[in-house]
């Protein structure tokens, strides 16, 4: 078991309290940030629109100043931070690290430094039905954990499919969350399935013929980048 500054290891993840080869369960991590929204004042956890499981889709505001309103915010000059776990979740990793990355904001002076200037916003989990449909067997190559989400939604989506058409509920409740909110920053965290990449973490644009061509362009004459859809 991993240890923590916090007392009694509080608010421990279950990524933390298994065997490093561990995710949690969806009830699990919904449960740990209801916990942050109860413990401190700087966290407030909102829930919007449905999605194929028949539950909203939660979102962790991480706010020093206690505002919790995009509007507000915007008017005190600050950034903001979204990520998006769990939108295949069989690659967990991003679900559990924003567990530890909310608490560590909440919970260390270094961490909470994070927020002077920005507003971090956190989605636990974007494919709920796929996280519910947890097997052991669903992604062959991939080197753990012992069991996961699967990759498509209740309806056999793949949500990373479906941003422009937005046929699923997800889709469309995503979007009215990233309306509402309008991020500077959007991380979408993905886990590469079993490709062995040379570095802990991979920048990934889109492929330029999906832009607009000035966008496109843009692109390639100024950004040095990889081109894969995971
Ligand atoms: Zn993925």
């Amino acid at each position: 078991m991993l240890q923590t500054n916090l007392p009694n290891n509080e608010l421990l993840t279950p990524f933390e309290k298994g065997n490093g080869n561990q995710t949690c369960t969806y009830q699990e991590c919904i449960a740990f940030y209801k916990q942050l929204d109860a413990q401190f004042e700087e966290a407030k956890l909102l829930s919007y629109g449905t999605t194929s499981a028949g539950k909203p889709i939660h979102l962790l505001v991480l706010s020093k100043d206690k505002t919790f309103e995009p509007a507000q915010i915007r008017k005190q000059n600050k950034c903001i931070y979204l990520i998006n776990n769990g939108i295949h979740p069989g690659e967990p990793d991003g679900i559990d690290a924003s567990m530890m990355l909310a608490r560590d904001v909440l919970t260390k002076k270094e961490m909470n430094a994070l927020l002077d200037h920005a507003v971090i916003i956190i989605i636990p989990v974007y494919n709920i039905s796929g996280m519910l449909n947890r097997t052991s067997y669903s992604r062959a190559n991939q080197n753990g954990p012992e069991s996961y989400g699967f990759r498509g939604t209740a309806q056999n989506y793949d949500l990373n499919r479906d941003f422009v058409k937005c046929d699923s509920y997800e889709t469309q409740t995503f979007t009215e969350i990233f309306r509402t909110w309008q991020p500077e920053i959007f991380v979408d965290t993905h886990v590469s399935n079993g490709a062995d990449y040379q570095y802990t973490m991979t920048l990934i644009p889109t492929q330029p013929d999906k832009l607009q061509p000035i966008l496109a362009s843009y692109q390639e004459k100024h950004c040095c980048l990889i081109y894969m859809l995971p």
